[in-house]
């Protein structure tokens, strides 16, 4: 087996500053070493000398819908916007995106129905299509007249497209097994609305006894729960609830922080998506005003307390809404410059977050993430030091390679 050496490599292993100079070895999936000193080449290596180019882990996107495509803030329902053979064609493109935009790990937030997301899983363990690590997402759970239930009730949509309606305990305990027979490994919810819906920032729609259902169902199985939560009410009674990820969080503050440091759970504040979405409507004058109110008293919230949350320790991921009309798949790494830019969060941090951090969301905290020796070498090759230009991520002709367990799936070495 050709071992894969590089050299003069400045690593940098979403733990630590960067680290110049240095040797990494890689054979079959795995690193197998890492020097400081230079590492005696064997018969059959390649050896790579990257002349003080950064050799960083893959990223990881820990919010990612991957049959979005020019969805708009107040779509049809979602996962009837396209027949299912189209949407698997668009998350299959979406996927190889990702990909080739240095992401080889990303964890579904859902709203995707016919078990598309793990059958992609499926076409790309088998090499039918290329695509980064997936987490697979399905339906969201929601109950009737709840943020996901946006459709008119007389259409009888309920239990369609990407979501499915639930009332009690026991009925969604029965959704989350039907997610999980279905290659499901990640439960999304909506107990909260804001964020830019129709529904009311606050107020919990699923009961404690439903949230605790949904999380021992999922949790017996080894399939984890995302919950769409904005406001604080929801945020505090999903965390209680055994909820591993909560995504938006737009009203975060510190009982929330204190809450979620002791619950271990991670947060995604997807805030790129509200700074686009206020911009955009700033543009165009009127926006949405009952939507853009709340929305813009909860990006000021987060924007303050997201740096204390920090500070403080919450395993904070990135990931966002990309595959809407003002926010495309393949602007990924514009949210990593953003939380540097504009929240004034440290680069070294940023890149923690899309790293080691985004490894636990992945399920593999041991083996992705990370340069060392044992790590699955999901890697990525930059021309540049994202530390002092988060930019250079952006630019998809300074990813030099991407190695995804062992195998470069773009190489320009
Ligand atoms: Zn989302």
């Amino acid at each position: 087996m050709q071992r894969i050496v590089f050299t003069g490599a400045n690593l940098l292993d979403g733990r630590h500053a960067m680290r110049p100079g240095a040797c990494v070895v890689v054979e079959r999936e795995r690193i197998t070493a890492v020097e400081r000193a230079p590492i005696e080449s064997l018969p059959g290596d390649r050896t790579i000398d990257l002349a003080g180019k950064t050799l960083m882990p893959g990223l990881v996107s820990c919010h990612f819908h991957s049959t979005y495509r020019d969805i708009s803030v107040m779509p049809s329902p979602l996962g009837l916007e396209k027949p299912p053979g189209y949407l698997t064609l668009a998350a299959a493109a979406n996927l190889r995106t990702a990909l080739l935009c240095g992401f080889t790990g990303v964890v579904s937030a859902g709203g995707i129905g016919d078990a598309i997301d793990p059958q992609c899983k499926l076409a790309i363990e088998d090499g039918l299509v290329e695509g980064p690590r997936l987490v697979a997402g399905g339906r969201g759970l929601d109950v009737p007249s709840g943020y996901s239930d946006a459709e008119s009730w007389w259409w009888e949509l309920s239990n369609h497209g990407g979501h499915h309606i639930c009332s009690g305990p026991e009925s969604f305990r029965e959704a989350v097994r039907e997610e999980i027979r279905q290659g499901v490994e990640i439960i999304k919810i909506f107990p909260g609305g804001g964020h830019a819906t129709e529904r009311p920032h606050t107020g919990v729609s699923l009961t404690k006894a439903e949230l605790e259902a949904i999380c021992e169902a999922a949790h017996s199985r080894g399939a984890r729960v995302r919950a769409h939560a904005p406001a604080k009410d929801s945020i505090l009674a999903c965390i209680r609830a055994g909820v591993d990820i909560i995504d938006h969080a737009d009203d975060l503050d510190e009982e929330c922080i204190e809450l979620m440091l002791r619950a271990d759970t991670t947060l995604v504040p997807s805030m790129f998506f509200t700074h686009q979405l206020l911009k955009q409507s700033e543009g165009f004058g009127a926006g949405v005003p009952a939507q853009m109110a709340p929305l813009a008293a909860g990006f000021k919230q987060i924007q303050k307390m997201l740096p204390v949350a920090n500070q403080a320790g919450v395993r904070i991921v990135s990931g966002d809404d990309f595959g809407l009309d003002f926010l495309s798949h393949g602007r990924y790494a514009e949210e990593l410059a953003f939380y540097v830019d504009v929240v004034g969060i440290d680069s070294l941090d940023v890149i923690r977050w899309a790293t080691s951090n985004g490894a636990v969301p992945m399920g593999l905290p041991e083996d992705l993430g990370g340069i060392g020796v044992g790590k699955l070498a999901d890697l990525i090759v930059v021309d540049g030091d994202p530390i002092t230009q988060m930019g250079v991520l952006q630019d998809r002709s300074r990813l030099n390679a991407i190695i995804k367990g062992g195998v470069f799936c773009k190489d320009e070495l």
